[in-house]
């Protein structure tokens, strides 16, 4: 039966394409790390007060930050491959990323207000600049040093199971995450 295009590509991603695109998508977040690092950096480490203290690309556009276009953009990027690449995974792997999926799924809510705020120039909840929902809890950067470790750590735990399944797992996978010393052989078969 002939499948959609829609499908063709999804099927590539979570296949043949699963691995390089979950490298590029490793390094997206990496990048948005070091926007968190270099924000912390700036306040416990230089002193700088919060509101001066926009991180890496921050510091160079600070339109990025105050737009909240940078943080909002990563959110929706990473639920994003959340969604498109979660087909790949499998078994205990599936479990965990599904873990970061719906946690990412929430931070995401809670950048969409921020974003939402600061294009209509109109803060929420009686503050003066723009305020998400836990943030009526605890403080920004700490809530969102908080919010991207707990994304984190399930979807490391769920590539580290991804890229060592087990046997039942690895029948049931569709890509090549897992079979590099396989990929080898076939890519240089012995001389003998
Ligand atoms: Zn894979």
């Amino acid at each position: 039966m002939a499948r959609s295009p829609a499908r063709a590509v999804l099927a590539a991603m979570n296949g043949p394409g699963h691995r390089r695109l979950l490298n590029v998508f490793m390094a997206i977040v990496l990048a948005h790390w070091v926007e968190h690092l270099a924000q912390a950096y700036q306040i416990w480490v230089l002193n700088w007060p919060r509101p001066r203290a926009r991180g890496a690309l921050g510091a160079v556009f600070p339109w990025l930050v105050s737009s909240e276009w940078l943080h909002y953009g990563y959110a929706l990027v990473m639920l994003v491959a959340l969604v498109m690449l979660r087909p790949g995974f499998v078994g205990r792997a599936r479990t965990w990323w599904t873990v970061a999926l719906v946690i990412q799924f929430w931070h995401h809510i809670e950048h969409l207000l921020l974003l939402i705020q600061a294009q209509t120039g109109h803060a929420y909840f009686g503050r003066a600049v723009p305020t998400s929902i836990l943030q009526l809890a605890f403080p920004r950067v700490e809530l969102h040093l908080f919010y991207n470790s707990v994304v984190f750590l399930p979807m490391v735990l769920a590539v580290y199971l991804h890229l060592r399944p087990s046997a039942a797992e690895s029948t049931a996978m569709r890509c090549t995450c897992a079979q590099p010393a396989e990929r080898l052989r076939v890519a240089a078969p012995s001389a003998t």
